[in-house]
Parts: structure tokens; C-alpha cells; sequence
């Protein structure tokens, strides 16, 4: 059988329409799995499209019955398995910018047990979940890649907010190290308040919604060394304010005399950079979120933190 292109074209783009709750990828990557395993390994075409579906949306082959089920409630810190249907209870960490027109939010949601990163796709048409927000998410599927869990809410999900306020626990770590870095997009910052979007805007322009006035804040990216290992952390307002003396009223005080927001990041640069420091928060991939954090008055000695390293 002779497939020519625009068959496998078509076909991609079939796929991506009705999986587009799920899948990640473009039509682009779709047609190019597609034509490596028609092209490459001869498989035949449904056979291919099978393939291609398993690989790229977890939840297809049980998305039949999930919606009925009631599933397992369960902590974050006992999730052990991909494509796995639980409910979580869980507080909304944190928010990133999404890196794809396909994803409606993405960041990261917190239990007792640890935290965890979450996707909700555009086309799911779910609520938004807002920054420090309490809820129950029902039928989210976990996923798996390069060994890390992460929850995918999907068009069969519910979301019910909860009057509780989670506490994010003991995932909990704390490092002591060097302050050796703060990152561009730290001190004043503006997020978007379009919708409750929060994305952090660049040049006064949101990712998503384009140029809007926003909303100042006070965050810290920054990089602990502790001898044996970086871990970039991230400090809210209130952990920035709490480290620098500054808080966001300052910050826009000092940014509105200078013309130039700017000029807050240099300041907290000079305040905190070479210092040492004892931060604690949850550790997600390569980062800790900050919850806590204090200036320690003397250096920290490398005897201690090498028994610390041993014990994590
Ligand atoms: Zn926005």
C-alpha cells in the first residue's frame, strides 16, 4: 500500500483534532511519528495511528469508562505509576507561562505529602485555577517523563474548590548555601490580571493576552549553592520582602523614581548576592519553592553541609 503525504497529513491532523484534550504535540510531530513508522518501519497505517495515539495520550484507552468511575482519592506523595485516574485534594503552588497554545495552565499543585506539576489543556474549557487556590480535582490522569510524575487535567475533569487551606508539606526540604545568582525576571515584576492569568509579563505584554497594564509583584529567582549541588529557588513576595527589607510598595516607589523597574533588581543583586543562606520550601525538579528563608550571620561550614548532603 502506497501512503503518500498528504494521507499522512490528513490523518495527523484527524488525530489532532480528536485528541487534542491530550496530546502535547503539534500536527507537525504527529505527521513525523506518523511517517517514521509507515515510512521508516513499513507498520501499517492503523497500525501506526494506534501507535502513535498510545505513545501521545495516556488516557485514551481507558477515557471510555473514566468519567463513571469514581476513583481512588490519594496523596501526591503516593502517586507510582503513568496513566494512573485519581482525584487529589490539592493548594495551587505555583503558575508558569505556558510554553504551547495548547496549554491552558500549567504549573505546580501541592499536598501534605509533596508537590506535584500539573497541565490543564486550552481546549478542556475547565475553570481557571487561581495562585494559592484550594481544590478538588476529580479524574486527572498522572503522566510520566524522565522519571517525574505530573497530573494532567483533562475535558472529563472536575474542579471543586475547597474551603480548606492545604498545607504543603514535607516534601519539604532546606538547603544552606551561597546566594550566587538572582535571575532576570526577579524583584518588581508585573503579572497579567486578565482572567486571573498571572502569567509574568515581558515588556508589559502578556504571552497570552497581549498588552495589558498588570499587576506589580515582588519575586526572587535565584541560585543556592551549597557546595555540592545549585538548586535554583524561587522566593515570593513575601519571602523577598522578608529577606530584603523591601516590600512591594517600596519597590514601586523606587521603580517610579528611577522611571525604571529595573533598578529594584539591581538593589536586591547588591543586598543578597554572595550571602549565605538557609532556605526552605518544596523541591520540585531543579527547584525549591521557597516558603521560608533567613539570612544565617556566619558563613556555613563545609563539615556541616557535607552531613547534611549524606543524610538527604
Ligand atoms: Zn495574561
Amino acid at each position: 500500500m502506497v501512503i503518500n503525504m498528504i494521507d499522512l497529513r490528513k490523518k495527523a491532523e484527524e488525530l489532532h483534532d480528536r485528541h487534542s484534550d491530550t496530546f502535547q504535540i503539534e500536527v507537525d510531530e504527529i505527521e513525523s511519528q506518523l511517517r517514521t513508522l509507515v515510512e521508516g518501519y513499513s507498520v501499517p497505517l492503523e497500525e501506526a495511528i494506534r501507535s502513535v495515539v498510545n505513545r501521545n495520550a495516556p488516557e485514551y484507552k481507558s477515557s471510555t469508562t473514566a468519567t463513571d468511575k469514581s476513583n481512588s482519592q490519594i496523596k501526591i506523595g503516593d502517586i507510582n505509576s503513568s496513566g494512573q485516574w485519581i482525584d487529589l485534594q490539592i493548594k495551587i503552588v505555583d503558575l508558569w507561562d505556558p510554553t504551547s497554545d495548547s496549554i491552558d495552565q500549567v504549573g505546580l499543585a501541592g499536598d501534605e505529602t509533596g508537590t506535584i506539576k500539573f497541565t490543564k489543556w486550552s481546549k478542556s474549557n475547565l475553570p481557571t485555577l487561581e495562585a494559592n487556590g484550594n481544590y478538588l480535582l476529580k479524574n486527572v490522569v498522572t503522566d510520566e517523563w524522565g522519571g517525574r510524575f505530573s497530573i494532567k487535567l483533562n475535558r472529563t475533569t472536575i474542579i471543586e474548590p475547597l474551603d480548606q487551606d492545604i498545607e504543603i508539606g514535607d516534601g519539604s526540604t532546606s538547603i544552606e548555601g551561597a546566594l550566587v545568582d538572582i535571575q532576570s525576571g526577579s524583584g518588581l515584576i508585573k503579572r497579567c490580571t486578565v482572567d486571573s492569568c498571572t502569567r509574568v509579563l515581558q515588556n508589559g505584554a502578556c504571552a497570552e493576552h497581549g498588552e495589558v497594564d498588570g499587576k506589580y509583584d515582588l519575586r526572587l529567582k535565584g541560585v543556592i549553592d551549597d557546595g555540592i549541588n545549585v538548586f535554583e529557588v524561587i522566593l515570593n513576595e513575601q519571602t523577598t520582602e522578608f529577606l530584603t527589607g523591601i516590600n512591594l510598595s517600596d519597590a514601586e516607589a523606587m521603580a517610579t523614581e528611577a522611571v525604571d523597574t529595573g533598578v529594584v533588581l539591581t538593589k536586591m543583586r547588591n543586598m543578597l548576592l554572595g550571602k549565605y543562606y538557609k532556605i526552605q520550601g518544596s523541591k520540585f525538579s531543579r527547584y525549591l519553592i521557597a516558603n521560608e528563608a533567613q539570612l544565617l550571620s556566619d558563613p556555613i561550614d563545609t563539615d556541616s553541609i557535607l552531613i547534611q548532603a549524606r543524610s538527604i
